[in-house]
């Protein structure tokens, strides 16, 4: 068993290695050059890691700041800057394909996009569909409410009928709202689903629903963007972020993993997240 565990660490150093060596040749060069020591090694153990090679196309939904927004014509966040560099990493240029997050998994899976980077949730449910590499983030589940809201706890939250609940559709805030009250939820029925986060908060400042359940950081834009509305102090449930690659693409996920731990290793990923996310 050691020396299975010390073979596969060999591996492992030898394609990191191979890869930071592959990225300081072409940081001037992300694309063009197709005959580097990194391609060779690469294609000769796996044939192309991505639909195109070269290309490594991620799929988002990009209203769901800090982590994928779109400004001034152009995606930014924090998941696109992390895809950015993981891209550069391997040597690839990034494509990004804005679609409703409820098409991300199944679009994975289908291998219409290479990878789905979305401020994703790890779950068992997308699990059964889709692998996810390591989790870069931390998501906290969080309740926005009017300011002058009556609801100031989350023992407030009723499941009995006196209550909507406003969630962006196919969301861990949307599939854990919407089940029983038995398994932590309010029922489907107090549950109105909307396309977007930025919907559901709409909804709650025109007063369709009495709390929107969302993730804390797009959660925290909202409110600084809309007067009126607050963030209850507690946590609602608390999840893993992390990528989502088909499940035959074993070779894109370590390729992905590899790249996430010397990101995670080197402080890119900590500097990325300290520019749009302020420590509290
Ligand atoms: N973290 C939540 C989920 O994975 C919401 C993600 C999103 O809306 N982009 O379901």
């Amino acid at each position: 068993m050691k020396k299975v565990i010390s073979v596969l660490m060999a591996v492992a150093m030898l394609f990191s290695v191979c890869m930071l060596a592959g990225c300081t040749d072409n940081t001037t060069n992300n694309n063009e050059e197709t005959s580097t020591d990194e391609d060779v090694s690469l294609t000769a153990t796996s044939g192309s890691m991505t639909a195109t090679e070269g290309v490594l196309v991620m799929a988002t939904n990009a209203a769901f700041p800090p982590y994928e927004y779109v400004e001034g014509g152009e995606f930014a966040g924090i998941d696109v800057e992390i895809a950015g560099e993981i891209a550069k990493k391997l040597n690839m240029k990034l494509e990004i394909k804005d679609i409703e997050f409820g098409s991300i998994v199944g679009g994975v899976q289908t291998g219409k996009f290479d990878m789905g980077m979305a401020g994703m949730t790890v779950t068992d449910e997308r699990l059964e569909s889709v692998n996810f590499s390591t989790s870069y983030a931390t998501g906290i589940q969080v309740v926005i409410v009017a300011e002058d809201s009556a609801i100031t706890s989350l023992d407030d939250l009723k499941a009995d009928g006196s209550m909507k609940y406003g969630v962006q559709q196919d969301t861990t805030g949307d599939i854990y709202a919407s089940d029983t009250v038995e398994k932590g939820g309010y029922g489907e029925d107090n549950v109105i689903r909307y396309k977007t986060g930025a919907d559901a908060v709409q909804a709650l400042i025109a007063g369709k629903v009495d709390a929107v359940i969302i993730d804390n950081e797009p959660a925290k834009s909202f409110v600084a963007a809309n007067s009126g509305l607050k963030i209850l102090d507690a946590e609602w449930a608390v999840e893993d972020y992390a990528i989502c690659i088909a499940k035959e693409n074993s070779k894109l996920l370590d390729a992905v993993n590899n790249a996430l731990a010397d990101l995670k290793a080197d402080g890119t990923i900590d500097k990325i997240v300290a520019k749009y996310i302020s420590a509290e």
